[in-house]
């Protein structure tokens, strides 16, 4: 079969190594000049690895994507990085129920009833019945307000803003369930491993065109593809619109982007999934001639309402800085509603809004910056609600031949590459069994 896959994410590329290893004439179209969709890297030109845009790491049961690195084989570096959370200016290891347990914020009451009420949650093997309750309601009631309200709300309120309080306790069943101890990161990078996949994807007949947006599909018995490139690529020439027939397409991004490109799909089809809600990511990279964390930290969540970040996450502390000319490398993250005045603001901004914060935790920082550079996703986390179940778009849509793998369809887990590839790779398989 003729099958086009639209978007180079992780979700695409499994989809299109799957197929192209089942024989298909399988062509990826891509927007962007480089594969990885949200976790694309990038590379200063002294750096031997890729970063990035945004931080990313796997978990060591992360069984999808892990196989995927070994069949094609690529190699994983796997290591136990140190996460500590921020409460009331001070840094506290909070990686291990050994470090909960000696958590000096809390008295031993409220450590003991947290430490048994995420207990109790993460080895819970029943997801489903959460699904109806709101975290919100449910966990200071669970664990008492005083631990929820230091630990826990700043984190869901950080990241989900506005929607904060819709949060499913599913979805806080699925973070805390799914975490290690110790985290997985493909050698190389993301982008490296993006690239790896596109080049056994061609290896096996396929094709994949970057600066290529797709502007409309629509299914007559075959399916046209109308795309535009946005660049230079393996066909066409610059700002030409182009048309070609396929048998079947995927569609993997965002539901409210297939809903655009595709006229023909039933206004009953779009008001249903036009419910589907997002929120963008923002993170602030900075370079530095030193550490910024002096103990070695990794991951810091930010456990306090007002922090201008959700995290700060120095990605030197877990990869070695060799690979990046022996740069210190942090990320400042956000999640931020698009319409949030703070997600178009300059880099220079934001590290003026950041600043006092960094500065707390290291006065010194600086003196010691080689450069900065933000980067922003529009539509980084779909918000799980309660019954989430119910309101998740399937792979096939009212149009025959055309199938849409996306990220608001990872449920009850919280989206991932990890994910994204059990996606390709279903859909993978239900387009070729057709
Ligand atoms: C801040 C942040 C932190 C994260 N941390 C982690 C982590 O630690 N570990 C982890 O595994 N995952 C993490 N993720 C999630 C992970 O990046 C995503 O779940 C995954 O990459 C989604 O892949 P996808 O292919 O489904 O979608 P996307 O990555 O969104 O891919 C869709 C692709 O479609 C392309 N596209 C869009 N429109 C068009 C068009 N019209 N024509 C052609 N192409 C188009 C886009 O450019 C993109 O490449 C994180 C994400 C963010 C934002």
């Amino acid at each position: 079969m003729k099958i086009a896959i639209i978007g180079a994410g992780f979700t695409g590329l499994a989809a299109a190594y799957t197929l192209t290893k089942k024989g298909h004439d399988v062509t990826v179209f891509e927007k962007d000049s480089q594969p990885g969709g949200l976790a694309i890297g990038y590379k200063e030109y002294v750096w031997d690895w890729s970063l990035e845009k945004h931080y990313h790491h796997w978990f060591t049961n992360d069984k999808f994507v892990l196989d995927l690195a070994r069949e094609i084989d690529h190699k994983v570096v796997i290591k136990r990085p140190k996460t500590c959370v921020y409460v009331g200016g001070q840094i506290f290891q909070f990686d291990s129920p050994k470090e909960v347990l000696l958590f000096p914020k809390l008295s031993l009451w409220n450590r003991l009833r947290m430490a048994a009420i995420v207990g109790l949650i993460k080895y819970n093997p029943f997801w489903k019945p959460l699904e109806k309750f709101n975290a919100s309601t449910i966990l200071p009631r669970a664990m008492g307000k005083t631990a929820y309200k230091m630990i826990w709300e700043p984190l869901i309120v950080n990241k989900f803003g506005k929607f904060a309080n819709d949060v499913s306790l599913a979805w806080f069943w699925a973070r805390l369930t799914k975490r290690t101890p110790s985290l997985a990161y493909p050698e190389g990078g993301f982008l490296d491993f993006a690239n790896h996949l596109v080049k056994v994807i061609k290896k096996q007949g396929g094709k994949v065109l970057f600066d290529t947006e797709i502007v409309e599909v629509k299914d007559e018995g075959k399916v046209s593809v109308k795309w535009k490139m946005s660049g230079s690529s393996e066909v066409g020439e610059n700002g030409k619109w182009k048309v070609d027939d396929f048998n079947k397409v995927i569609f993997t991004l965002p539901s409210f982007l297939f809903m655009k490109t595709a006229p023909q799909l039933p206004e009953a089809y779009k008001e249903k999934f036009a419910r589907l809600k997002g929120i963008g990511a923002t993170n602030l990279v900075l370079r530095l001639k030193k550490p910024f964390f002096s103990d070695g930290t990794y991951w810091l969540s930010m456990c306090d309402p007002d922090s201008p970040a959700l995290a700060i996450v120095e990605h030197t502390n877990f990869m070695n800085k060799k690979h990046y000319n022996n740069e210190h490398l942090v990320y400042v993250g956000n999640y931020l509603s698009i319409d949030d005045p703070r997600f178009t603001m300059s880099a220079e901004e934001r590290l003026k809004l950041f600043d006092p914060l960094l500065k707390k935790i290291n006065p010194d920082y600086k003196n010691n910056l080689i450069g900065y550079e933000l980067f922003k996703a529009p539509f980084a986390q779909p918000i799980i609600p309660t019954n989430y179940s119910k309101m998740i778009p399937p792979m096939t849509t009212p149009l025959p031949n055309v199938y849409l793998a996306n990220i608001e369809q990872v449920y009850p887990w919280d989206r991932g590459t990890n994910y994204a590839v059990e996606l390709g790779e279903k859909v993978a398989e239900l387009v070729n069994n057709k």
